[in-house]
């Protein structure tokens, strides 16, 4: 019998450019185990960083069966780019397990809440074109302004203030009107292992924003999916893409501290993975923070490059319900062991997860927002 590495990944030939990567981690002894989220709130060996690349790796050069039981460690992941801090060779989990996602869907065997979100994608992104047509009755939106505002499925979806008090805040702090883009960055997409419709719709993103002068993202996982996921595929946008922190950060002296009650107790700042390990965003929304407060925030003591991840990434919710619901209690629990008070992020899915959880859970943009005096 031949070594595992000396064999071709043929079951799974869209998977040999990542063969050094997966080989990388089949022939670790785990050193990144103990960072990885999802093993962490359920320990099995399949679902370390090792075993789901692993399970990819023998899938692809037909070691085990192509099934789905197999399959199915390639959606126990987040994309939380937690392993990469921890590992000597910054090894990219992330991007190959959603390379193997979409191998699997190919296959017809992935999860059902892969596939559901798949053939439900178009609905999805109609509650964006909707919130969108609503946004534009704002006095503050106009089609022909150079800066563009991409508010995010998830946003649309909660129905809350966000979206609106995120486009005043831009155009006042811009000090000129935005105009409001209604089409996905097809997050979801990536995310359920739809490769060829996710460059699809990141090419239709692109020719929508491509005479405008910047794009500001609202939700980290959008800006995240533009400026790392799309970009991989050699789609890049023409207009600098900036996440809305790092927009309003740059007009800090416009900002007025704001006089909530809830905002003289603990105020913890939770780390949106997507915005810190993917986009290197760290200082951005700590000065936001600290010039609105008056004061630095609170920390976890598990923050920045180390910061757990609160379990809303990367489909997981749909795919592994449970685990992602212990996650966020996980990090819930942590925030009360630290001191309790108000937990504020800046990603749209930690923040349904924390509010359901019954946490005074405050995005960052309403912060901001009231901060801006537009709210
Ligand atoms: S990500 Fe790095 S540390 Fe983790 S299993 Fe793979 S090679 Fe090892
Ligand atoms: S990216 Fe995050 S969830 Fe995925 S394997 Fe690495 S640590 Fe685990």
């Amino acid at each position: 019998m031949s070594r595992p590495d000396d064999r071709p990944l043929r079951r799974l030939p869209t998977l040999e450019p990542r063969k050094a990567t997966l080989e990388r981690c089949v022939f670790c002894p785990k050193l990144c185990r103990s960072s990885c989220p999802v093993s962490n709130a359920e320990p099995r060996e399949t679902l370390t960083p090792w075993g789901k690349m692993s399970m990819a790796y023998f899938a692809a050069n037909e070691s085990v069966a192509v099934a789905p039981s197999f399959a199915a460690p390639a959606w126990a992941c987040t994309g939380c780019f937690g392993c990469r801090e921890h590992c000597d060779h910054r090894n990219d989990v992330t991007g190959t397990l959603f390379e193997a996602r979409s191998a699997l869907v190919a296959e017809g065997v992935a999860p059902p809440g892969a596939t559901r979100t798949i053939e439900r994608f178009a609905e999805r992104t109609s509650v964006l074109r909707e919130n969108a047509q609503q946004l534009a009755a704002l006095p503050e939106v106009s089609d022909r302004a150079g800066t563009a505002v991409l508010v995010g499925c998830a946003y649309a979806r909660a129905r809350g203030d966000t979206p609106a008090d995120a486009v005043r805040t831009v155009a006042k702090l811009g000090g000129e009107p935005v105009s409001v883009i209604d089409v996905c960055c097809g997050a979801p997409l990536l995310y359920a292992g739809d490769k060829k419709r996710f460059a699809q719709q990141g090419e239709m993103l692109a020719q929508v924003v491509k005479h405008k002068e910047r794009l500001v993202v609202l939700d980290a996982g959008c800006a995240s999916t533009i400026r790392v996921h799309l970009a991989e595929l050699g789609i890049g946008m023409i207009a600098p893409v900036v996440h809305f922190t790092e927009f309003a950060a740059r007009e800090l002296a416009k900002l007025e501290p704001i006089d909530e009650a809830w905002a003289k107790g603990p105020v913890r700042y939770h780390d949106p993975c997507q915005l810190g390990r993917g986009l290197g965003v760290y200082d951005a929304p700590r000065n936001l923070l600290a010039r609105a407060l008056g004061r630095a925030p609170d920390e976890f003591a598990r923050k920045r490059e180390d910061a757990r991840c609160s379990g809303g990434g990367g489909l997981l919710p749909v795919t592994m319900p449970d685990v992602a619901s212990t996650m966020a209690k996980d990090r819930l629990a942590e925030h009360e062991a630290e001191g309790g008070g108000t937990v504020v992020t800046a990603c749209a899915s930690s923040l349904r997860s924390f509010q359901k959880r019954g946490a005074n859970a405050v995005d960052l943009v309403t912060i901001v927002a009231k901060a801006a005096g537009v709210r």
